[in-house]
C-alpha cells in the first residue's frame, strides 16, 4: 500500500536528513561521510491525504568500486519503477555530471526536484533544474524550512 517513492541524489546532498524529517524521527543514518546509506531504508509516511512508501537510497556517484557500482545500479533500477521521485540537489555546490545523468533519467517521471541546503550560500546554476522540472521546491532539511511547500508539491505531482 502507498506510493512507491524514491529519494535520490548524490552523496551528501541531504537525502537521509530529508527522510528523517519526513518520517519524523532519526532512522536513516545522517553523516557527512559520503556513501554511508548502504542499504535502502524504507518508511511509510502520510503527506496530506496520501501515504508514501519512502525509500532512502545510497548516494549515486561515479566510482571504480564494484560493490558501490552495483549499489548505484540497484538504485537506478529501483528509481525506474518508482511512482514518485524526490530528486535532491545541493544548492551550495554546482551540479555534477551525475546530477545531469540523474536529470536525464527522471525528467519524464513524476518528480519533485528539491534544491536543498537553502540555508547556505547558493553556488548552483538553478536554471538547469528549472528548465527540466515543473515541480521544484527550495528547502533546508537541516533547518526544516520549506517542508510545507514540499508537501504541496508532492500532492500536486500525484
Ligand atoms: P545524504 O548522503 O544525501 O543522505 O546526506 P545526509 O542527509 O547524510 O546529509 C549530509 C550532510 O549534509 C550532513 O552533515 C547533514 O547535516 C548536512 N545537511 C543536510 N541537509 C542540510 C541542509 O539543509 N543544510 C545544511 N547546511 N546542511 C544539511
Ligand atoms: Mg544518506
Amino acid at each position: 500500500e502507498g506510493v512507491e517513492t524514491v529519494i535520490i541524489g548524490r552523496p551528501n546532498v541531504g537525502k537521509s536528513t530529508l527522510m528523517n524529517l519526513l518520517s519524523g524521527y532519526q532512522k536513516s543514518i545522517v553523516t557527512n561521510i559520503p556513501g554511508t546509506t548502504r542499504d535502502v531504508v524504507e518508511e511509510s509516511v502520510n503527506i496530506g491525504d496520501v501515504v508514501l512508501r519512502l525509500a532512502d537510497t545510497a548516494g549515486i556517484r561515479e566510482t571504480d568500486d564494484i560493490i558501490e557500482k552495483a549499489g548505484v545500479e540497484r538504485t537506478f533500477d529501483r528509481l525506474m519503477s518508482a511512482d514518485l521521485v524526490l530528486a535532491v540537489f545541493d544548492s551550495s555546490s554546482p551540479l555534477s555530471d551525475m546530477d545531469y545523468t540523474l536529470i536525464d533519467k527522471i525528467k519524464e517521471m513524476p518528480t519533485v526536484a528539491i534544491i536543498n541546503k537553502s540555508d547556505l550560500i547558493a553556488n548552483i546554476d538553478k536554471k538547469d533544474i528549472y528548465n527540466n522540472f515543473k515541480h521544484i521546491v527550495e528547502i533546508s532539511a537541516a533547518t526544516q524550512t520549506g517542508v510545507e511547500d514540499l508537501n504541496l508539491a508532492i500532492n500536486e505531482v500525484l
